[in-house]
């Protein structure tokens, strides 16, 4: 283990402190930071979480979740929590870039800066770093890292819960990225009395009638499936995004159901933004969709699961996207 020598000196006062994550949050970004936020908060610190933009839906029955400041809303307050904190946390990121515009405001404070995440290729900003690319999620770690500072103690039923769904919701429900840790926090957090039943109704049935018809449009009229190069590419237009009214989440995990086909190794989910188009990459085994995100895409992530972006038309980007696939499908 790492030392805690200087955390533990930071924390045992009562400090200012700001937790981050990244743009279009995920349940692992945002429970990392609820339970990290719960926990610190019970340490007697005055704790405040902002966020880039805003949440998917679904995540709304997290407890503490109406509290998060989200910059997009609110970019003063934003800005002015994160220049009045002593001590800044960022979670379930590895560079200050996914922060987008909140960024340079971390780079200039002088706050004691805490970086706990699993994403390949940490970028070294923080003073105190916990990265660990074998962990199933933030939430993990942030588990662990309070396992090590003797705290669990302090943490309540809402705090675990917030914790479990980012281990659920990072390893698909149990199906990847685990660990022996992984199942250790889980059986932790379970003692402390987190329904995993109740969590895993509350996130994944909660798809509205609009979404599932746009995952079907997008299964049946959007799919290309490439079997000699084991993959498949579902690229959604600006039409598309207006045609069926698509909001934030909507399309969350689009991009998982073609490794559902037999032989698909690696997935693409691409879509046309109003200036740039997004990319979301899911791959199996070897296949490092990592490592296609950051060559080609100005993006990276986890081997199995990476996004990036393109300034470039819809149509290019797909063909780039095909045109790269030989080199990293063995
Ligand atoms: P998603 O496809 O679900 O948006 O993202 C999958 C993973 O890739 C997440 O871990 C996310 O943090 C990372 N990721 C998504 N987009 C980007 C990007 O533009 N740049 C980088 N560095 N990582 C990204
Ligand atoms: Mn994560």
């Amino acid at each position: 283990m790492i030392d805690l020598s200087e955390i533990k000196q930071k924390l045992s006062f009562p400090q200012d402190v700001v937790i981050l994550s990244h743009r279009n949050p995920d349940g692992d970004a945002i429970g990392s930071s609820l339970g990290f936020a719960g926990f610190l908060r019970k340490m007697g610190h005055n704790v405040k979480v902002v966020l880039p933009s805003d949440y998917p839906l679904i995540f709304s029955f997290m407890k503490g979740i109406d509290d998060i400041i989200i910059f997009d809303h609110d970019r003063a307050k934003a800005l002015d929590i994160i220049k009045q904190a002593t001590v800044i946390a960022c979670l379930d990121f590895n560079g200050l870039d996914r922060i987008d515009k909140i960024g340079p405001t971390v780079e200039e404070s002088t706050a004691y800066k805490i970086l706990i995440d699993h994403h390949l290729d940490p970028e070294p900003f923080a003073d105190f770093i916990y990265s660990k690319t074998s962990a199933s999620s933030t939430c993990e770690l942030v588990f662990t890292l309070i396992e090590e500072m003797n705290g669990v103690n302090k943490l309540d039923l809402y705090d675990a819960e917030n914790l479990f769904v980012g281990i659920l919701t990072d390893t698909g429900t149990f199906k990847y990225s685990t660990n022996e840790d992984t199942y250790r926090v889980a059986s932790e957090l379970k003692k402390r009395g987190v329904d995993d039943y109740y969590l895993n109704d509350a996130i994944y049935n909660s798809y509205t009638e609009k979404q599932l018809k746009l995952l079907g449009h997008c299964l049946a009229n959007r799919m290309e499936v490439i079997p000699e190069h084991k993959a498949a590419i579902i690229a959604i237009t600006k039409q598309d995004f207006q045609d069926f009214t698509i909001e934030r989440g909507d399309t969350e995990s689009v991009v998982n159901y073609m490794l559902m086909i037999k032989g698909i190794e690696v997935a693409a989910f691409i879509r046309e933004q109003p200036t740039i188009v997004k990319l979301s990459l899911r791959s199996k085994g070897d296949i490092s969709v990592q490592e296609i995100a950051r060559n080609h895409f100005n993006g990276g992530g986890h081997k199995n699961a990476s996004g990036g972006s393109a300034y470039a038309k819809l149509e290019d980007v797909v063909t780039r996207f095909k045109s790269i696939l030989p080199k990293y499908i063995k």
